[in-house]
């Protein structure tokens, strides 16, 4: 049976209320049967975006797994007093579900970012997770999908990461899910921090939830897209006085 877990709705995205252990536990489970799962890592931007855009919010609601993204999300929670145990983010999820699949002995499929990041991703892959079979490597600069789909669907990977950043990744992995039974999950710019050519924030920013203050500080043409924040947490106010009324 799939495993289920409770959800909480932030404007009408629902978001699994469980730990990241617990979460990671089920999908493993679910990747071992080969299972079709699309699971999306979502953060206060993916769900403002959602606002404006219903065939995007539909997606979301029909994703097996809304995992909270970025403190912005648990803090939303909080307004509608549905606490969230912790923040499950996708470069988390990405690293963990690499270690595992090197423990069993899976395979996985990456597309995205630039080019020279997967040429510096390649070699890293390969030595950090000797033990994960590497279905295929692809830049996320692609004019058509589809015969990228084509060769996932041949080469059957237990899991694939779609790095294209949203919308867009959520929309190919629902236009191209039924290709391939396995994980498939779109994980922003994760490669390009797993590559080492973006840096993560350092531990201080990330242990005093200020991580997207680093982000700002190193890349400010990120300021408009970070006006999201504040317009989410009004929206989410909104959504609590309307529950109240
Ligand atoms: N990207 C891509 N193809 C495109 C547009 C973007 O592969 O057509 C990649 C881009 O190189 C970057 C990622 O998608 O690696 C998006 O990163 P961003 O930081 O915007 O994502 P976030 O983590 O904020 O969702």
């Amino acid at each position: 049976m799939a495993t289920t877990f409770k959800t909480i709705e932030i404007l009408q995205v629902p978001f699994i209320n469980t730990t990241q252990r617990h979460f990671l536990k089920a999908v493993e489970t679910r990747v071992s049967q080969r299972e079709n799962i699309f699971v999306v890592t979502a953060n206060p931007e993916i769900v403002m975006y959602a606002q404006t855009d219903c065939h995007y919010l539909s997606l979301l609601q029909n994703a097996d797994y809304v995992t909270p993204d970025g403190i912005g999300i648990i803090k939303g929670a909080d307004i509608l007093g549905t606490t969230l145990p912790e923040r499950i983010t996708g470069y988390d999820v990405l690293v963990d579900l690499l270690k595992w699949g090197n423990d069993a002995h899976k395979s996985a499929y990456f597309v995205g970012a630039k080019q020279e990041v997967i040429d510096a991703l390649t070699p890293i892959i390969a030595h950090d997770y000797p033990n994960l079979t590497v279905k295929g490597m692809r830049n996320g600069y692609f004019n058509d999908f589809a015969p990228i789909a084509a060769d996932i669907a041949e080469t059957q990977p237990d899991m694939v990461f779609l790095a294209v950043g949203f919308p867009k990744q959520e929309q190919l992995i629902a236009d191209y899910r039924h290709q391939n039974n396995g994980l498939w999950m779109g994980v922003g710019g994760s490669f390009d921090v797993l590559s080492g050519m973006t840096k993560r924030a350092p531990e201080f920013f990330i242990n005093h939830h200020i991580e997207w203050l680093y982000r700002l500080l190193s890349e400010p043409t990120r300021f408009k897209r970070m006006l999201a924040l504040p317009r989410y947490l009004r929206a989410v106010r909104r959504q609590k006085r309307d529950e109240l009324d």
